[in-house]
């Protein structure tokens, strides 16, 4: 009698937000990466940010910089190598969480940078995993005239009579040498500087380019980036992401040997659907270190700005745009473990789902950005504030691994072509 009700405590919390059962080595990589992002990635990428792209990526830049303290960490695509699926999507998901939260940018430079060794690896080619070891890689899959048209699965059924896209960038394949002709998009990520390259080409195996429906041949193949022939396009000028060198390949008939294919001819499509699936998780894991990074400038500033007689956070209103910025870091984080899930664990994963997930992710984190922004009105947009960045990095995600619009459109596909193969959906 008389007593107080006892109050509800605080609940626990994470890093990563509302997030349980972390284990203790989770909590622990959790950690070392929130430091690295912190100490290392947030400067470094700021101070990127901020250099013209000429001088940015030059040797002993901040760009190398990264590269440098980030192999001293040891999480390169190796370590994800040795885990079992399960495990290894939710550290995946930690991992590109905390480093998209210090830089995206150079959180992408780190994803790109390891995938012709993560398909070198899967392909098992000791000698191709040895040519990628330690250097920096890059993915070329667009072209100048091949962008959105990359991801184009199914084309005999959804544009009957069409032909297949062949782009500007061509492998033509010779007895034991495949030779290489063409160039890249200006937006390979790490394309102005990188060692190695995934390279993602239409082919031709000795009767040209396109089979009796008229869609292309493909191939995937590792190129060491210093072979004659190759040249490079200046680094990219461009609004956000600066940290991240971009920039055209070119191509000059040059030759590789034929044992550096990765995928040919029969496999081609699914190897270039698992690069895209990759792609898509990576960046709704970057978006929601990205959406998470914005909402707790947001979060601070609240906390520091004197208006209507008290600090921001003190008025409901302000507790009300929190809590939704704050939701939707929380939706996004789902969506893209979710994804992440799935991507790796499901016996048949596909990339029009895992295109859902980026342009879900990627478009609620364009709303975390410009509401975090507009919580800091005018300075947020003077680059004092960090968040003007932030705003800038998220609108390359737009775009970036498949426009959104357009891989909303091929999940609208995927969904209605389960309803009419598989009747999946009806009641
Ligand atoms: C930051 C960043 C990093 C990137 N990294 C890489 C990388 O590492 N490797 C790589 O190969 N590429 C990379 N890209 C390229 C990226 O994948 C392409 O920019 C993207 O796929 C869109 O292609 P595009 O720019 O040619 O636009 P386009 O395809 O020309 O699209 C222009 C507009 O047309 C619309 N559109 C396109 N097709 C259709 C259609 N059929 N119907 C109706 N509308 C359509 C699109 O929605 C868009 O609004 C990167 C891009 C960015 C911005």
């Amino acid at each position: 009698m008389g007593t107080r009700q006892q109050h509800v405590p605080m609940p626990e919390v994470t890093l990563s937000g509302f997030d349980t059962g972390l284990s203790e080595e989770e909590q622990g990589i959790q950690q070392v990466v929130h430091r690295f992002a912190r100490d290392v990635m947030r400067p470094l990428g700021r101070e990127l940010d901020r250099l013209p792209a000429e001088e940015a990526y030059l040797p002993g830049s901040p760009f190398w910089q990264f590269h440098t303290e980030l192999q001293k960490l040891g999480l390169g695509a190796e370590a994800m190598g040795e885990l079992p699926p399960v495990q290894a999507a939710r550290l995946e998901a930690i991992l590109i969480e905390e480093m998209a939260w210090g830089d995206a940018g150079l959180a992408v430079s780190f994803g790109a940078g390891g995938m012709p060794l993560m398909m070198a690896r899967a392909s098992g080619n000791q000698e191709l995993i040895d040519l990628c070891e330690g250097k920096l890689g890059c993915w070329c899959g667009t072209q100048p005239d091949k962008g959105s048209d990359v991801l184009m699965l199914y084309p005999e059924q959804r544009y009957p009579g069409s032909k297949g896209n062949k782009g500007n960038l061509v492998a033509v394949f010779e007895n034991d040498e495949i030779v290489i002709n063409g160039q890249t998009s200006a937006w390979v990520s790490n394309g102005a500087v990188a060692q190695v390259a995934l390279v993602d080409a239409v082919a031709d195996y000795g009767d040209g380019f396109y089979d009796e429906q008229g869609n292309t041949f493909g191939c995937n193949v590792i190129v060491p980036l210093d072979l004659k022939g190759i040249s490079r396009g200046k680094p990219l000028e461009k609004l956000g992401k600066r940290p991240l060198p971009q920039g055209e390949i070119y191509f000059d008939n040059v030759r590789v040997p034929r044992r550096f294919a990765i995928a040919t001819r029969d496999d081609h499509e699914i190897k270039h659907a698992q690069a895209w699936a990759y792609a898509g998780t990576a960046m709704s894991l970057i978006a929601t270190g990205l959406a998470r990074a914005a909402f707790e400038l947001a979060l601070a500033y609240a906390h520091e700005r004197k208006q209507g007689g008290a600090m921001l956070a003190t008025h409901q209103l302000t507790q009300y745009r929190l809590g939704g910025i704050g939701m939707k870091v929380e939706a996004i984080r789902a969506m893209a473990r979710h994804v992440s899930h799935f991507t790796k664990c499901s016996p048949r994963p596909h990339p029009y789902f895992t295109a859902a997930g980026k342009a879900f992710c990627c478009s609620e984190l364009m709303t975390v950005a410009r509401e975090s922004l507009q919580l800091f009105g005018g300075v947020g947009l003077t680059r004092e504030f960090p968040i003007e960045k932030l705003l800038r990095d998220a609108q390359a995600m737009q775009i970036e691994d498949g426009e959104n619009n357009i891989l909303q459109t091929h999940y609208g596909y995927l969904l209605s072509t389960l309803y009419q193969q598989d009747g999946w959906g009806r009641a």
